[in-house]
């Protein structure tokens, strides 16, 4: 697995690091609030794990599964619901944990979807931010890294289901996506 990496891109400690600061933030701003963490399966579930055990205030977590990319590297641009979340939102401040906001299609659509179902407020946490590669009017109300153009993996972050479990965030070989 790890000679398909060319490049670690974040650290094992850095993540750490930056997940404690953000969560820290989390914690004040939702001090008295009605959180739930929403994490947008698969990409999510590594900093989700994370970043709820480093929010100190009360937290509710769900999910929601989407596919909008399958095995390739490209948004499609088409979002489809795969699992919904269990409860409803009403009367709860929504915090959307992602693992990256690349062209933002998805979580635009989300956030649309999940507005109509009146919620207190929605905000999104992101991990990674690719601003390079935005086409959708959305930004991260918390971000823990930006990245350049490339196409990473690990740390939650997927190439055909693989790498999810590297602890840290790396940039693929293109060999590997290439073929
Ligand atoms: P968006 O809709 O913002 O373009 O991205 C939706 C999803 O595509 C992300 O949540 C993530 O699962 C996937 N994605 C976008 N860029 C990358 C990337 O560089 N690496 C990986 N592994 N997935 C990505
Ligand atoms: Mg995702
Ligand atoms: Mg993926």
């Amino acid at each position: 697995m790890e000679q398909d990496i060319k490049k670690v891109l974040i650290s094992e400690e850095e993540i750490r690091e930056k997940v404690a600061e953000i969560g820290a933030r989390i914690s004040e701003d939702y001090a008295g609030k009605n959180l739930l963490m929403v994490g947008i399966l698969k990409g999510s579930v590594v900093f989700m794990a994370d970043l709820m055990r480093a929010v100190t205030t009360h937290a509710r977590i769900d999910f929601m599964s989407v596919s909008s990319y399958g095995s390739g590297t490209k948004s499609s641009g088409v979002v489809k619901i795969v699992k919904d979340l269990d409860n409803n939102v009403e009367g709860y401040d929504l915090l959307l944990v992602e693992d990256i906001l690349d062209s933002g299609l998805t979580l635009s659509y989300l956030r649309e979807l999940l507005r109509d179902r009146h919620p207190n407020s929605i905000k999104i946490v992101t991990l990674l931010n690719k601003p390079a590669r935005r086409t959708a009017d959305i930004q991260p109300d918390y971000c823990c890294f930006e990245v350049p153009d490339e196409f990473v993996v690990g740390y939650g972050l997927d190439f055909d289901e693989r790498y999810r479990n590297l602890p840290y965030v790396g940039v693929l070989k293109e060999e590997v996506y290439q073929g």
